[in-house]
Order: structure tokens, then sequence, then C-alpha cells
């Protein structure tokens, strides 16, 4: 009986679904090819239970941490006293009921029932009003939105893609989309076009990607962490933070203050003893890594230079991670590595390349060298796949009457001219890695919709460098950002009476 209903149930598809398809693919004819949005990290994904009831998975609420209170206490009694044990054991049970849905096997597949937000691509017409007439809040509604579960192997997850874009233009009547990726979705891209190959793809268009990978998440699964006189590194942190607010000028001066004190480099290296050695290894070995490094898609941050150390330093030669291991090698060697010849080989078959790197930000200072340019999170050089920047705060060396002077930023913090695709890839000043301000949406829809390749010399009003400030529009980048070089003391007092 069974095998009867599943036959007629086969029969049912098989004639369902060309038929829904047939009556939509007459072929679009307008020259708007749909809009995939493949997403970065963190969006909403929910635990099914049993009885098929769905729970935010990734939600931080009271019912989570409440029964944590008695742990909270004792894990900064621990820390304090220098109990590392102690310490990493009510870390582990604080972590372990805020997270805990969200664990992974040691084989890196979820350890729950977990499903991300249903991607729908049923709105047939929707891809026609992604135009540059309507608002930068309309035209989200106007993209397709790809969601997935953001802990995952990339290499599953490029399967719900392929399925996803096969269904965009079986509704939509085009045979070719438009990939917009950002953060962690440049990765679930770059692994796409790696399995299905790009013959789907008129554009991909590449926003603050982390597909080469985030510094401090190399870092961090080096092991190598380090709060030790880290104040002057605060201090730049939350002033680029703040760039272009109008408290701006009065917490950097503030933070500055606290700094050339000495105030903030004293509590740095407070946490820097309680925490970093003992305690944060034994944290590492009971918690860390089976909460967070068995989670793939965290290794496809890694960049190269870390890979391998990252490796040892957090599965040593346990046997147990024998899978998950053979899973990231596969993303790592086939996609990160592998990612300039994928891109060179759309570009080949016209497919076009945009590329969107932000700047002048200061990584989160908890590592040795960590001024490298970036948007707050991923460094300038790997969203640009290759520029040269100058490190927070400072410029660089450039000669504007070389020939490559046409791709140098005005304000000498750029050199595009390393970038693969210099013609291609824009840098934005001032936007940090999670933000989307609608001037942003605005330039980067111009470069979307742009009939073929566009590059930074097409348009005078969308050139290589541009910076944002207090909600206007992109403004070109002419000059150098202007300093003040005078003693913190003084600049607070101006501050002050600036506010
Ligand atoms: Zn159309």
């Amino acid at each position: 009986m069974k095998k009867v209903i599943s036959l007629l149930l086969a029969v049912i598809i098989a004639v369902s679904i060309p038929a829904t398809v047939l009556a939509d693919n007459n072929g679009c004819s307008c020259d708007t090819a749909p809009v995939v949005y493949v997403r970065g990290f963190g969006g909403a994904i929910y635990k099914v239970a049993e009885d098929g009831t769905q729970t935010n998975a990734f939600a931080f609420d009271a019912d989570k941490i409440t029964p944590h209170i008695g742990d909270i206490f004792v894990a900064v009694f621990s820390l304090i006293t220098g109990n590392a044990d102690s310490f990493s054991k009510s870390a582990g049970n604080i972590l372990g009921g805020i997270m805990g849905d969200l664990a992974c096997t040691y084989g890196g597949e979820s350890l729950h029932n977990i499903v991300p937000t249903a991607s729908d691509p049923t709105n047939v017409d929707k891809h026609k009003d992604f135009t540059l007439e309507i608002s930068a809040e309309d035209r989200w509604d106007a993209m397709y939105d790809f969601e997935y579960d953001w802990r995952l192997d990339p290499m599953v997850i490029a399967d719900d893609l392929n399925t996803y874009i096969e269904e965009v233009k079986a509704v939509t009547g085009h045979d070719k989309v438009v990939l917009r990726c950002h953060s962690e979705g440049n990765c679930v891209a770059a692994a796409y076009l790696y399995k299905y190959g790009h013959s789907s793809v008129e554009k991909i268009c590449m926003m603050a990607a982390a597909a080469n990978g985030i510094n401090l998440v190399g870092q961090l699964f080096t092991r190598d962490i380090s709060l030790k006189d880290k104040g002057g590194e605060i201090a730049y942190f939350v002033a680029s933070l703040m760039q272009g607010s109008e408290s701006a000028e009065l917490i950097s001066a503030l933070l500055d203050v606290l700094n050339d004190i000495g105030l903030l480099d004293s509590v740095c290296n407070m946490l820097n003893d309680a925490l970093v050695g003992d305690v944060l290894d034994t944290l590492y070995d009971e918690v860390l890594v089976d909460s967070f490094a068995t989670w793939p898609a965290l290794w496809t941050f890694v960049p190269d230079t870390y890979y391998e150390n990252a490796k040892q330093a957090m599965f040593g030669t346990d046997a147990k991670y024998s899978a998950l291991i053979e899973r990231i090698d596969s993303y790592h060697y086939n996609v990160q590595k592998n990612l300039p010849k994928l891109l060179a080989d759309a570009k080949q078959d016209d497919v076009s390349l945009i590329f969107f790197s932000q700047y002048n930000f200061a990584p989160i200072p908890v590592y040795e060298e960590n001024l490298s340019m970036g948007d707050m999170l991923v460094e300038t050089k790997y969203t640009s796949f290759g520029a040269t920047a100058a490190s927070y705060g400072k410029t660089l060396d450039l000669d504007f009457n070389s020939e490559n002077a046409k791709y140098y930023s005005k304000d000498k913090i750029i050199d595009a001219s390393t970038c693969p695709y210099p013609d291609y890839t824009w840098f934005i000043r001032g936007i940090n890695h999670a933000e989307f301000p609608d001037a942003y949406e605005d330039f980067s829809a111009w470069a979307i919709l742009y009939d073929g390749q566009p590059t930074v010399f097409t348009d005078s009003a969308h050139p290589q460098f541009v910076y944002y400030e207090n909600g206007e529009k992109l403004t070109p980048v002419t000059e150098e950002i202007p300093t003040d070089s005078s003693n913190s003391f003084i600049r607070l007092i101006k501050a002050i009476f600036n506010a």
C-alpha cells in the first residue's frame, strides 16, 4: 500500500511541477535578471521539536540565561581566584544553556533538527521592481532571499542554493540570476561556483566577502589571543566604530586621555593575566573547541596562512574529528584556495564581477599586530581580494605620478592596483561590516543594474573610492582624512566645548 501511495505521489509531483514551471516560464522579456541575495552569518534559524513546534535557536532570551545566574557568579569568582577548571566548568554551563541548541556533532553536522527561515521564490514579478527608481528599503523586498543554516558546511548549503536558483529561474522565466552576496554568503556562493559552475549566473556582487578569511578567526582558532597593552588599540577600535557620528570626537578624545594616563592598558593587562594562559587553554579544551570549532562554517573564515596551524590547535591528533577535518579540508582546498580561478573562469565566460570592500575600521583588538585595515571584522585586503591597505590610522607612501596612481585612494589608505580586478573593485570608507545604509544600497544597486560589466571609471558618480558620513550619500574621496595631532587633554577640552 505504501508503495502505491509513494508511486502515486511521485506521479503527481512529476506531473504538477513541470505544469507550474511551464505556466510561469514563458520567458520574461524584462532586462532585470532576478537578484538572489545570499546573506551573511546569523539569520534566524529555528529548532524543530518532536511535535513540530519551532523555537528560535539563536535567541539569547531570559529563559536561557536565568537558570545560569549561579554559574555566572561562580565563573567570575573562579576567574578572580585563577581557578581554571572551575571557570571553564561554569563557563561551559552558561554557554551550553545559551548556545546548546546550536551544537554540532564531532563530524560537523547539526546535533538538533534546525531549519532556516523558508526561502520563498514564488513571487514571480518582484524581480522587475529591482530598479534605481524605488527606495533602497523597497529594493530589499525585490530580491530573492536565500536563507540557510549559517553554522554548516557551505559545500552542503551550495546544494540548497542551487535548488533555489533553479526555482527562481523557473518562476521568473529568466535563465540567469544575479548573485548578491554579503560576508559568509560569499563563501556559500564560492562553494556553489565550485560545485555547479557559473552558467546560471549573470553577475556576482561580492560585498564584504569573508571568502578569503578573517584574521580574528585565524587568531582565535590558533589560540593566539592577547589582551596585553591593548589600550591604544581599544581606543582606535571604538573611535573607528564611532566615525561619522556626532559624539565621535568626544569619545575618541576621552578614550585617548584614558589611554594616555595608562588606565586602558592596566584594565587590559588585568584581564589578560586573569584569562589568557591556563584559564583560556582549559576553556578551549573543555568548552570552546566542541562548541564552536565543530561548526564547519567558521572554518571558511580561517585564512589560508592560519589554516593548518588552526586545525592542529583545535583538534590535535584526535581521531574523532577526522570526518570534520575531511569536510573542512574539502572546502578550504577546493573553494577558498581555488576561488581566484573560479572567478577568473567566470569572468572568462562574461560573468560580470563586482567587489565592494569597506575600510577605515580598526579590528577587534584581541591579538598582536592587530591594526590591519578592515571593516571592523574582515580585513580590506581580503574583501578586495588583494588591495594594499595602510594600517588603521596610517597612510601609504604613494607616488601619484606613477602609472598605477589611478587606483590610489586620495586619502592615501588604499592601493587597489594590487587587486586581481582593480577596475571592478569599489572601496567604501566609514561603513562597517554589518551596516547597510541606504546610500550604500543605492550605490551597489547601480552596479548590479548596470547593463554588462561596470567599472570604477564607467560613471563619475560611482568612482572607486567613496566615503560615508552622517547618513548622506556616498561622497568621492578627494583628500586625506584630517587629523588633530594635539595632546589628548587639549582635544578632549575642545571636544567638550564643541559638543
Ligand atoms: Zn524579468
